[in-house]
């Protein structure tokens, strides 16, 4: 069953996220074309060195960073090679990061699972295409975002509204912390900590 926004549907109302299952959840992981990007990239030549540039919602880092300060570990597994990718990682300080060109995620991820002690049903997962499904049928919440493809969307318990790039990343993590109670306690949380003298 697809569980949009507002349940069954995802223009039908109704609990968006069911809170038991959002509780289980100790590692969010995500993929980057598509997910933390509209999946498109621009590569370019300088003087002989490729160079390959992402663009990154900002609104979405901080919704890591809210994940982060709620105790959540965060995780990106990606199929695509980039220093883009790395740099973004490092600004956000992402617990784990995979960038395999063959798109073995379910090894990626089986690894990251071993070494932090990690049960696949304490895992979500929001990715959007077929090097995704592997991992989205073996955790315990899968996320397609709103741009995901139809066999993604099979694979998803949760479709978000929101595009990859374009908001997705926010809408699932203001989903998962509402559902465990805990988005606005969060929130004042960074406003206390923003608010403080140095
Ligand atoms: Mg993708």
């Amino acid at each position: 069953m697809i569980l949009g926004l507002g349940g069954t549907l995802a223009a039908q109302s109704g609990p968006p996220l069911d809170p038991t299952l959002a509780a289980r959840i100790r590692l969010v992981c995500f993929d980057v074309d598509g997910v933390l990007t509209d999946g498109g990239i621009i590569l370019g030549d300088a003087g002989g060195t490729r160079i390959e540039l992402k663009r990154y919602d900002i609104q979405d880092g901080l919704a890591i960073k809210m994940l982060q300060q709620a105790g959540i570990l965060t995780a990106i597994i990606t199929g695509r090679e980039s220093e883009s990718v790395a740099l973004r990682a490092k600004e956000l300080a992402v617990d784990e990061v995979v960038q395999d060109i063959q798109a073995r995620k379910v090894p990626a991820l089986r690894r990251i699972l071993e070494r932090r002690g990690l049960d696949w049903s304490e895992v979500a997962f929001v990715g959007d295409d077929l090097p995704d499904i592997g991992v989205l049928r073996l955790v315990g919440l899968p996320v397609a975002v709103g741009n995901a493809s139809f066999d993604a969307v099979q694979a998803a318990k949760l479709r978000l509204q929101k595009t990859g790039g374009a908001g997705a990343v926010r809408e699932f993590v203001e989903l998962l912390l509402r559902a465990r109670g805990d988005w606005d306690t969060q929130v004042e949380r960074y406003v206390a900590s923003r608010s403080e003298e140095r």
